[in-house]
């Protein structure tokens, strides 16, 4: 992308709108990830998280420390309690849920702001088949017991683990996750 710079009048500046930026990007850039079909024909793609709960890959930002994934709940599952210390974004692709810490519904279409400091468990009701949800993790989630004990821990490089074991296991190849990883 171009960045604006000052007018300089003693040069004759090509200023075609639809002109390509001719440079090269930053050598330290990453590349970029182009996902055509976020929810994925391959049902190998989807990671087992825990019972009736997956999860699929989008982006893994081991430089950074957050993560980009497609959530999957089915059947009334349960994502356990947990605690945020960094923020979280969410967008509902399919379904619908509800935090039992919270009085609202994230309804299909809807958006979702978590911020740090968050604690909650995630529930998809009885009446919904299948709830696909975009998340944007930031730092790490923490498993809690109703006491803030913690129980267990999750970071992007436990979901880079958790891909790279599964798709070894299901023929997809360990390193397919790559493709995820910047
Ligand atoms: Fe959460």
């Amino acid at each position: 992308m171009k960045t604006p710079s000052a007018p300089n009048e003693n040069i004759n500046i090509e200023n075609d709108p639809r002109m390509p930026y001719q440079l090269p990007f930053p050598v330290e850039a990453q590349k970029e990830i182009v996902i055509p079909s976020p929810v994925p024909d391959d049902e190998r793609v989807w990671v087992p998280q825990m019972e009736n709960v997956w999860f699929r890959p989008l982006c893994l930002n081991a430089s950074q420390g957050y993560w980009v994934n497609l959530l999957r709940v089915r059947r009334a599952g349960i994502l356990s309690r947990h605690r945020h210390p960094a923020p979280v974004h969410g967008f509902v692709l399919l379904g619908k849920w509800h935090y039992l810490e919270h009085d609202w519904v994230a309804n299909e279409g809807a958006y979702v702001f978590e911020p740090p400091g968050e604690t909650h468990t995630l529930v998809v009701p009885e009446d919904v088949q299948e709830m696909i949800t975009l998340f944007h993790i930031s730092g790490c989630m923490i498993y809690v017991d109703p006491w803030g004990k913690q129980t267990g821990y999750e970071d992007v490089f436990t979901k880079i683990a958790m891909c790279r074991d599964h798709y070894a296991k299901n023929g997809l190849g360990a390193e397919s996750v790559d493709q995820f990883v910047r």
